[in-house]
């Protein structure tokens, strides 16, 4: 029969299900249609299947980068590593105000091509995006089909008092799989702002997505309304009395506003405390850690060994290309799980796959090996260990590149 694949490989890890030794997935075009025991399954083998063998590799699910800016990747190595969060944010409005003159259309379309071929180089099926533009303004150019799924966040600033209009976009550019609204943050939108977006989020039952706990000087506004955050406001002429209310934390804030449940993502949470964590696991609300991009701006580390202890809510991101010198799940993996050795390298790997296409509502699609879900699958070479020591390695090794992306 057409399109129909037999993939067998010495151990497959389908996630949802525990690894299985001798492993095939059978897919049909783009389609996973089963998978087990290479032996079982190839006795109900259609006939006319095809059989590729991947000799001693694993094979994966793809990985699920939940929080990036493909649109800033053209700043790639242009700002220095530990400006802290004061002087990251300084150099980047200076960069963007510079480059002003140039057709910013042109530059961000780039800069996304750029960063989708950077993520699925790095063996990511889906991307979680942050724009503040919607890409058909700009997007021009069609994506390629074997590109990584795009949920584009439509990111609101609005540090006002005046209602927020919230206009969805007539068409989705093609590489667009989904969008919904995001905010940037509790100290760059009023609080009526966020519930505003969060309601048209839960409307259409998507995802929320909002920076979280980033940084020391986020905490000091939130507590204070002071310091540099409040100083960059004032400068713009922001009135920060008229549109923000102190509180014990950014967590402390999304929680009186009735913004934490299922579908929001918390990115960053960098600096939670005890009654946060509590707020978080409670609500069943996701944390989204991008580790490299925390150690690239201010060097510390969110306490994952914490936070994977009080819930299984977890998802990775790499933010841009501006924190990070890379897009890839892989790298935030090692560093995780190389920061805090104490955590499950199991539960670390399923943030970084199925935890992340749960967070994004694609858990049917993408972020585990399962019937009806997409083939993007990773053939990953050079594990020699026991069965049960391949999420030791799939979380320490630099593996990105020792992947296949294994396909229709
Ligand atoms: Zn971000």
């Amino acid at each position: 029969m057409k399109g129909l694949h037999f993939h067998r490989a010495a151990l497959l890890v389908p996630v949802l299900t525990p690894p299985i030794e001798n492993g095939a997935v059978l897919t049909r075009d783009n389609t996973v249609l089963d998978l087990g025991s290479f032996k079982e399954l190839k006795k109900q083998a259609p006939t006319g299947s095809k059989i590729i063998d991947h000799g001693e590799m694993v094979l994966t699910p793809a990985l699920v980068n939940c929080h990036c800016h493909l649109g800033l990747s053209w700043l790639k190595g242009k700002i220095p590593e530990g400006l802290g969060f004061f002087g990251w944010l300084k150099a980047i409005m200076d960069y963007i105000s510079k480059e002003g003159e140039d057709d910013p259309s042109a530059r961000i379309c780039d800069a996304v091509i750029k960063g989708l071929l950077l993520s699925r180089d790095a063996g990511v099926s889906l991307v979680g995006d942050v724009s503040n533009v919607f890409y058909p303004s700009y997007f021009k150019k069609d994506i390629s089909s074997n590109y990584p799924l795009i949920h584009l966040f439509l990111e609101k600033i609005h540090p006002l008092t005046e209602p927020l209009e919230l206009e969805k976009p007539a068409v989705l550019a093609p590489s667009v799989e989904s969008f919904s609204f995001s905010a940037h943050s509790v100290y760059t939108c009023s609080r009526k702002a966020l519930r505003a977006i969060k309601k048209a989020c839960n409307k259409d039952d998507l995802p929320f997505s909002i920076h979280v706990s980033e940084s020391k000087e986020e905490l000091e506004f939130v507590r204070t309304a002071s310091g540099p955050i409040s100083d960059i406001l004032r400068e713009r002429k922001r009135d920060v009395k008229s549109f923000f209310k102190t509180a014990s934390s950014p967590v402390a804030i999304l929680k009186e506003e009735g913004l934490l449940d299922e579908m929001t993502i918390c990115v960053h949470c960098t600096f939670l405390d005890e009654a946060d964590h509590k707020a978080l696991s409670k609500s069943r609300a996701w944390i989204c850690l991008c580790p490299e991009s925390n150690r690239y701006i201010h060097g510390e580390l969110p306490r994952a060994d914490r936070i994977f202890e009080m819930t299984d809510r977890v998802c990775l991101g790499t933010d841009s290309l501006a924190s990070n010198h890379n897009l890839s799940i892989f790298s935030q993996l090692r560093s995780l799980y190389n920061a805090f050795p104490s955590i499950d390298p199991e539960r670390l790997f399923r943030a970084a796959t199925l935890g992340g296409a749960r967070a994004l509502g694609y858990e049917r699609r993408v972020g585990a090996i399962l019937q009806g879900a997409e083939a993007k699958l990773l053939g990953i070479s050079g594990f020699t260990g026991a069965k049960k020591e391949v999420f030791d390695f799939l979380c320490s090794d630099a593996l990105e590149e020792r992947i296949e992306t294994v396909g229709p």
